[in-house]
């Protein structure tokens, strides 16, 4: 049998793999690359069989993205604060996955995908400007910027190297249920647009990233694996002009923290100097009423083309609803649906000055003479009021924050700036793994990357992966 595989027409269909990854995010490919590197010579002569099985035509998960790799344990590195590897092991993967992303993420003229955030003096400054008013500039900062531009250059490039190697890649395939078989193992039902498959796999590794929550969960269900669900981070977009955000020149992506008054966390997260907002890929959309919905985010090119005078970042808070218990993932998608609804099915804009007033914007305010233009094009967005649909105690969180960091760039508080929303990052369960190596309770399957709450960035989820190929490799070397 056939079946349809990346870039190389067709390749052979196993009734079973050893291993089989579902999701080709940065999970599977920090795993892939690493088995590669370690038993590489066992995969290429076949003694070993892995595939990757992706829903998407072009996956790479949200590696198809901005792609800004904070190499630090510091952010979203949960294989680090939660103990599981030590700081040694955690630079040792970090250094991995740079390895890997520089080698094939250079430009048409050679050049490695550039560093930032390693300037001490000028982090020390900002350090010492934005602590006064209680700020936490997260000093761990360095880091490479693929850039929307070069990302699918990347991909390509990756995938090749890992084809050729003898990886598969099984595009266009949506897992649809997994079963435990007796003696061990697993069997996989999978769909593509005209066939349905089974097959089986000795060790099954799901990175279905945040967005595939709801199969996730389902699929835990069914395998009766206990899980938690975590908070979820709720806000806007912040849009304003590039020279008006001096903590990020040098710094780039700086990661700022507080806590509100109330005591709840609120921080600035993906910085995009020179970029755009942007919403998610459909792959990465919700639904509500049916309505498909892309959160809004924000994106940056490496090229000169393409770059804007603004620069945007996400303000988010935390929100988690412990007593009485709520659905965390329920909540959000509601508060995103009626941002939606109240934006006729598009996201909402609103100036910061109406904002303030809690008055709507409307079309007029954002297509004059304004100090900042929106860089979502016009008829994408909706002039609105957020205040209407975003709980009272979330905008004071934000709000709260932004006013912190006005009181060392006043211009932050400027009434052009631009807030635009649902931001919301959908990270929501976990389950508590039985090794170091991210295996569940049930043996064979590992959990990585986003979806079971183990990262929440590019190379944390690299880092699971890279964690879970040293299980395997124990298991299969
Ligand atoms: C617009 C945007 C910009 C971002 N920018 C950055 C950034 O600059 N830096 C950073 O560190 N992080 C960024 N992120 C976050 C980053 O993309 C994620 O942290 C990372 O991709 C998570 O990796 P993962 O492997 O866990 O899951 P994902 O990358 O989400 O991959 C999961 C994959 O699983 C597939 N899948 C799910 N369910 C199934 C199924 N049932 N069958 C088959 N396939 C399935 C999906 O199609 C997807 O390709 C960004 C995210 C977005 C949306």
């Amino acid at each position: 049998m056939k079946i349809k595989c990346w870039k190389k027409g067709e390749c052979i269909l196993r009734n079973h793999y050893n291993v089989v990854f579902v999701g080709s995010g940065p999970n599977a490919l920090g795993a892939l690359f690493y088995l590669k590197k370690h038993i590489g010579n066992k995969i290429k002569d076949g003694t070993i069989t892995v595939t990757t099985i992706d829903k998407d035509p072009y996956p790479a998960g949200g590696l198809m993205n901005d792609g800004k790799e904070m190499l630090t344990p510091f952010i979203g590195f949960d294989d680090y604060s939660s103990g599981r590897v030590s700081l040694d092991e955690a630079w040792e993967h970090i250094r991995f996955w740079e390895d890997v992303i520089v080698r094939h993420g250079k430009d048409a003229q050679g050049r490695e995908p550039p560093i930032s955030g390693v300037d001490e003096i000028e982090i020390r400054k900002w350090q010492n400007r934005l602590s006064p008013h209680g700020l936490e500039l997260i000093t761990e900062t360095r880091q490479r910027h693929i850039g929307t531009d070069r990302s699918r250059g990347l991909i390509d490039n990756m995938r090749r190297e890992l084809q050729e190697s003898g990886i598969e890649f099984r595009l266009k395939e949506t897992v649809q249920e997994i079963t435990r078989r007796e003696g061990g193992g697993f069997t996989i039902n999978t769909l593509t647009e005209h066939d349905q498959y089974t097959f089986t796999c000795d060790y099954l590794v799901l990175g279905p990233g945040r967005v595939a929550t709801p199969w996730f969960k389902d699929q835990l269900r069914k395998l009766e694996i206990v899980y938690r669900q975590l908070p979820i981070e709720v806000g806007f977009r912040v849009e304003m002009r590039y020279e008006d955000y001096p903590v990020a020149h040098n710094i780039r992506a700086p990661m700022i923290k507080i806590r509100a008054p109330n005591g709840d966390p609120v921080k600035t997260f993906c910085t995009n100097p020179n970029g755009r907002i942007r919403l998610d890929m459909p792959s990465q959309a919700i639904y509500y009423n049916g309505r498909e919905l892309r959160m809004v985010n924000g994106d940056g090119v490496r090229s000169e083309r393409g770059q804007t005078p603004n620069i945007n970042f996400a303000v988010l808070t935390k929100v988690d609803l412990t007593n009485p218990p709520g659905d965390n993932q329920q909540f959000a998608i509601r508060l995103a649906g009626e941002v939606f609804h109240s934006g006729d099915w598009k996201p909402v804009a609103q100036r910061l000055g109406k904002f303030l007033e809690n008055r709507r914007s409307k079309p007029s305010d954002f297509y004059g003479n304004q100090r900042v233009q929106p860089t979502l094009s016009r008829g994408s967005f909706t002039p609105g009021d957020l205040t209407f649909n975003y709980p009272g105690r979330v905008c004071n969180n934000i709000l709260y924050l932004l006013r912190k960091l006005a009181e060392e760039m006043p211009m932050v508080m400027h009434q052009d700036v631009i807030l635009t929303g649902p931001e919301i990052k959908f990270q929501n369960i976990t389950v508590d793994p039985v090794d170091r190596y991210l295996q569940s309770p049930v043996p064979g399957l590992y959990l990585g990357g986003n979806g079971p709450g183990y990262s929440s960035g590019i190379v944390g989820a690299a880092s699971n992966g890279i964690l879970i190929a040293k299980g395997l490799i124990e298991r299969l070397g």
